[in-house]
C-alpha cells in the first residue's frame, strides 16, 4: 500500500522551532504518521502541546536557544538520551529581521546567520553520527523562496542570504551522505501565515504587494507545508535527495 510508505512508526523526529507556526504543523504531521516527536524552542508553548496531545502525538519538549554555540549539539544529544535514537531531523527554527543594507549592523547580520545557518549546520553535523549508527536517516531543512528570489517590498539581505545558504548546504550534504542512506532535502516556503510573517501581513505598505505577486492571491497555511514535509521525511520519498521543494502559491513562477 502506498500509504504505508508515509508511515513513520517506531521513528524519532526532532523538529527545531516545533513549538509554533510551520514547525508545529510539521511536528503534528510527523506525529500523526506515527513518529515520536521532539519539539524544540526557547520557550515552552502550552497551546501547542495541547494541540499535539489532542492529535494523539507522542511528543516531548526540549528547551534550546539555537543562537548559542553549543545548543544544536546539546539538543541532538538530549534527544538521543531521551528517545534513544534519531531518524528524522527537521531544521525549521529560523528568524527574519528586515532592514536596509546601508544601515544593517554586524550584530543583526550575525544573529540571523547564527540561527538560520550555523545552527542548521551544527544540527546536521550532530545528527550524522546517530544516523550512521542506525544505518540511515532523513534531514529536512526549511529554507525559503527568499533564498531563490529577492522578494519585495521589504529589504532583507541577511535573511535571503541565509536561506540561499540553507539550500546549498542541503544539496552539498545530500551529495556527501547519499551513499550512507541519509537523505537531505529542503522546503522553500513562500508567505505562510505565522508569527514570523504576521508583521508583513498586517502591514498595509507590504501586504498588497505580497498578495499581488502571489499567483494564488493568498498566503499559505502551515498545514500546506506539513504534507510535503511528511512526504520528504518518509519512505515515500526514498529516491528524493538534494531537492529544494518550493511551496509558494506560485510566487517564484513570475
Ligand atoms: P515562527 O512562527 O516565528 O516560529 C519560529 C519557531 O522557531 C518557533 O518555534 C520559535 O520558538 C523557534 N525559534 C526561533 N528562534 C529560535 C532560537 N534562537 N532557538 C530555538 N528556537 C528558535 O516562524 P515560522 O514562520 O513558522 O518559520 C519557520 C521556518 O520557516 C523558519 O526557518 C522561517 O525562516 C521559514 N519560513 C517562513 C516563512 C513564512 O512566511 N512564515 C516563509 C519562508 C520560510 P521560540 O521563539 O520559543 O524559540
Amino acid at each position: 500500500m502506498i500509504f504505508d510508505r508515509f508511515r513513520l512508526n517506531g521513528q524519532v523526529a526532532l523538529v527545531t522551532g516545533g513549538t509554533r507556526g510551520i514547525g508545529l504543523a510539521i511536528a503534528e504531521a510527523l506525529g500523526e504518521a506515527g513518529a515520536k516527536v521532539v519539539i524544540a524552542g526557547r520557550t515552552r508553548n502550552e497551546a501547542a502541546e495541547e494541540r499535539l496531545s489532542k492529535a494523539g502525538v507522542d511528543f516531548e519538549f526540549i528547551a534550546a536557544d539555537l543562537a548559542k554555540e553549543r545548543a544544536a549539539d546539546e539538543l541532538v544529544a538530549e534527544t538521543l538520551s531521551r528517545a534513544g535514537r534519531l531518524d528524522i531531523l527537521v531544521n525549521n527554527a529560523g528568524i527574519a529581521i528586515h532592514g536596509d543594507s546601508g544601515e544593517f549592523s554586524d550584530a543583526i547580520w550575525r544573529e540571523i546567520m547564527t540561527v538560520n545557518v550555523d545552527a542548521v549546520f551544527r544540527a546536521c553535523r550532530a545528527a550524522l553520527a546517530p544516523m550512521r549508527r542506525q544505518g540511515g536517516g532523513v534531514i529536512l531543512n526549511i529554507g525559503s523562496m527568499s533564498g531563490i528570489v529577492s522578494n519585495i517590498p521589504q529589504n532583507q539581505v541577511a535573511y535571503n542570504t541565509s536561506k540561499a545558504a540553507v539550500h546549498m548546504m542541503t544539496k552539498s550534504l545530500a551529495s556527501e551522505v547519499a551513499a550512507e542512506n541519509i537523505r537531505v532535502n529542503a522546503i522553500a516556503p513562500g508567505y505562510i501565515e505565522t508569527d514570523l510573517s504576521r508583521g508583513g501581513i498586517d502591514n498595509p505598505d507590504w501586504f498588497p504587494t505580497w498578495r499581488s505577486m502571489t499567483p494564488m492571491g493568498r498566503v499559505g497555511q502551515p498545514e500546506e507545508v506539513a504534507g510535503a514535509a511528511l512526504f520528504l521525511c518518509s519512505a515515500a520519498a526514498s529516491y528524493v535527495t538534494g531537492e529544494v521543494l518550493v511551496i509558494d502559491g506560485g510566487y517564484t513562477t513570475r
